[in-house]
């Protein structure tokens, strides 16, 4: 494609975004299409000549939007709400323009400046500990954007359960690492998202649903005696990923209740509020996270209410303690 074709047809695609959106209604919200359509309609083979913009455009409108859930329309009410907007698209079209992989300073530093400074921005309106927002509260922590909230809890997990082997290892040098490992137990509701599950499952640590009260929030006694008869086992009960607003039917775990256990038994404290965290911007709610100062990690989803398209999904870690000096006295046999 020359620049000047490209010049044409990204305004013409500008166009054709501008007139889906608008005329969104009139599609089904949920395709009529068995597994496997999109096979029968496309070549099994790369094809060797290029085709031209507009046959490119042709077969997108007959053969994939067909086969497109709408997110984005006004009946479309499963799984949760994806945000998106016009601000939104165009700060992708710039985001491609620059084309940057940002994984250091050095790589790109507007990239990583910008993301800490919105992070702080963001962090502050929601009402965060400024123990997180060390840009502008001289915080320890600090935020970091995520792809999916999915993956904010695996690499929550993941961190919890590095701070805790170093720990262990230190403690018993002499021991299997994977026999550590085993002790490790960590802990969320029946209400928390499959992913915390998951995230257990490829991190390889054992996880212990919780049953909630009526109202469907996690407490802290429930932890408690959780953490006591694992302790009991020789376990070592060392992360608790708790939810504000579940996804389910956005009921909120008790923080102020089971921070202080956290604190207590040297436990990573970790904050899923991937679906409703963005409405602690209205102060009304933020009583809902009263505990939230006894939090390592946080994180929330501004793709879903807060009109930013896929994926933006915000994390803020805080480290206030090293797990230890141990508490533990495992049977490490
Ligand atoms: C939506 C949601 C997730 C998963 O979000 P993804 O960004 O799609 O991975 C995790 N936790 C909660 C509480 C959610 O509401």
């Amino acid at each position: 494609m020359s620049r000047d074709e490209f010049r044409q047809y990204g305004k013409e695609t500008v166009d054709y975004i501008v007139d889906y959106l608008e005329n969104i209604q009139k599609r089904r919200v949920v395709p009529a299409i068995e597994p496997g359509y999109l096979k029968d309609l496309i070549p099994s083979e790369a094809p060797n000549a290029p085709e031209s913009f507009e046959s490119v455009m042709e077969d997108f409108e007959k053969l994939i939007m067909p086969g497109i859930t709408h997110w984005q329309h006004p009946r479309f009410h499963a799984y949760f709400p994806a945000g998106n907007s016009f601000p939104s698209i165009i700060a992708d079209m710039l985001s491609d323009a620059i084309g940057c992989v940002g994984f250091s300073w050095a790589a790109c530093p507007a990239m990583t400046e910008l993301e800490l400074i919105m992070l702080d921005w963001f962090g502050k309106m929601i009402g965060l500990p400024k123990e997180f927002l060390p840009l502008t509260e001289n915080g320890k922590g600090g935020g970091v954007i995520q792809s999916s909230a999915s993956e904010c809890n695996f690499v929550t997990l993941l961190a919890a359960r590095f701070e805790v082997m170093k720990e262990l290892r230190a403690r018993f040098p002499f021991v299997e690492e994977g026999l550590l490992l085993s002790k490790l137990i960590a802990y969320c509701s029946k209400e928390a998202h499959s992913s915390v599950e998951k995230a257990c499952m490829i991190g390889m640590v054992k996880l212990r649903i919780l049953e909630t009260d009526s109202k469907f929030r996690l407490r802290g006694d429930t932890l408690r005696n959780a953490i006591q008869e694992d302790r009991n086992l020789g376990l070592i009960p060392f992360f608790v990923s708790t939810t504000l607003g579940t996804t389910s039917c956005c009921s909120f775990d008790v923080l102020s209740e089971i921070g202080p256990i956290c604190k207590e038994n040297e436990l990573w404290l970790h904050v899923d509020a991937a679906y409703s965290g963005s409405a602690f911007i209205c102060p009304e709610f933020r009583p809902l996270m009263n505990g939230i100062e006894y939090a390592m990690s946080f994180n929330t989803n501004p793709n879903k209410w807060l009109l930013i398209n896929f994926d933006c999904s915000t994390m803020w870690f805080v480290f206030k303690f090293i797990v230890g000096p141990p508490k533990w006295s495992i049977a490490l046999c």
